[in-house]
């Protein structure tokens, strides 16, 4: 019986980064981007959350912030989800707020962050992630230097969503349960947050136990080739507010 890259094929079997990579493949990256990278594995924030995080969502004091807009990359707006009940806390662990703190030291945070809302407000906070030409970040982009980065570090090519899921993997292993984990993710459907749970190395090894066999000692995952979004290629060239497509790894 075959496992490994046979069953990458399969609908459930999705490529993470896990911490040891994360951390291979970090090296490889711009300081700016490897901090977004890193939030992104430290609250499981979906690629246009990140970039859209604006300041005044986050509670430093309290540890939480609130994920209630995205940045729409090729419209270069802000929008934020139309319903109050998609909005969700996520809680900041000291890696974040480590990061958080390095992003915001000295800025004025203030100032709107320059790009279009949908819902009509007038955006009076900055955006906490951009990048060093002081620009909001493209989801794109960092996916681009993403891949890249993992490709110089030899460890399995990922997108940026597989920091999503790396978190997810970690609060699963760690023993969050499902309904947590549902709320921390936004996951509107609840079976999406059990593929996580359901699929822990522990789960694996509880199982094969139970069957009389040694558990393995490594764990296979990750997938090479992960799509970085297909319309990478169809952006439009980037004007004002928003990071240039070629801006540099
Ligand atoms: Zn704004």
């Amino acid at each position: 019986m075959c496992r490994g890259q046979t069953a990458q094929k399969s609908k459930r079997a999705k490529p993470y980064l896990d911490a040891e990579n994360a951390e291979k493949m970090g090296e490889h990256l711009r300081s700016d981007y490897r901090d977004a990278v890193d939030f992104g594995g430290e609250t499981g924030l979906r690629p246009g959350e990140l970039c859209g995080l604006h300041a005044n969502y986050v509670d430093r004091e309290r540890g939480w912030m609130w994920v209630r807009e995205v940045l729409v990359a090729r419209r270069r707006v802000i929008r934020s989800f139309p319903k109050d009940e998609d909005v969700r806390a996520v809680p900041l662990t000291p890696k974040a707020i480590e990061i958080l703190d390095r992003q915001l030291k000295g800025r004025n945070l203030t100032h709107g962050c320059g790009l279009e809302h949908t819902d009509g407000t007038e955006c009076a906070s900055a955006l906490v992630f951009l990048s060093k030409r002081g620009r909001p970040m493209r989801p794109d982009g960092v996916g681009a230097c993403v891949r890249l980065a993992s490709k110089k570090a030899e460890v399995p090519a990922v997108s940026l969503y597989a920091t999503r899921r790396g978190f997810a993997t970690r609060a699963a292993e760690g023993g969050l349960d499902v309904f947590a984990l549902a709320d921390v993710m936004g996951h509107g459907d609840i079976r999406q947050s059990r593929e996580y749970v359901q699929q822990t190395p522990t789960v694996r090894a509880r199982v094969i136990a139970a069957l009389g066999q040694a558990p393995p000692l490594t764990v296979i995952h990750g997938a090479a080739g992960a799509s970085l979004g297909a319309d990478r290629d169809q952006q439009p060239p980037s004007e004002t507010g928003i990071e240039a497509n070629e801006n540099a790894c």
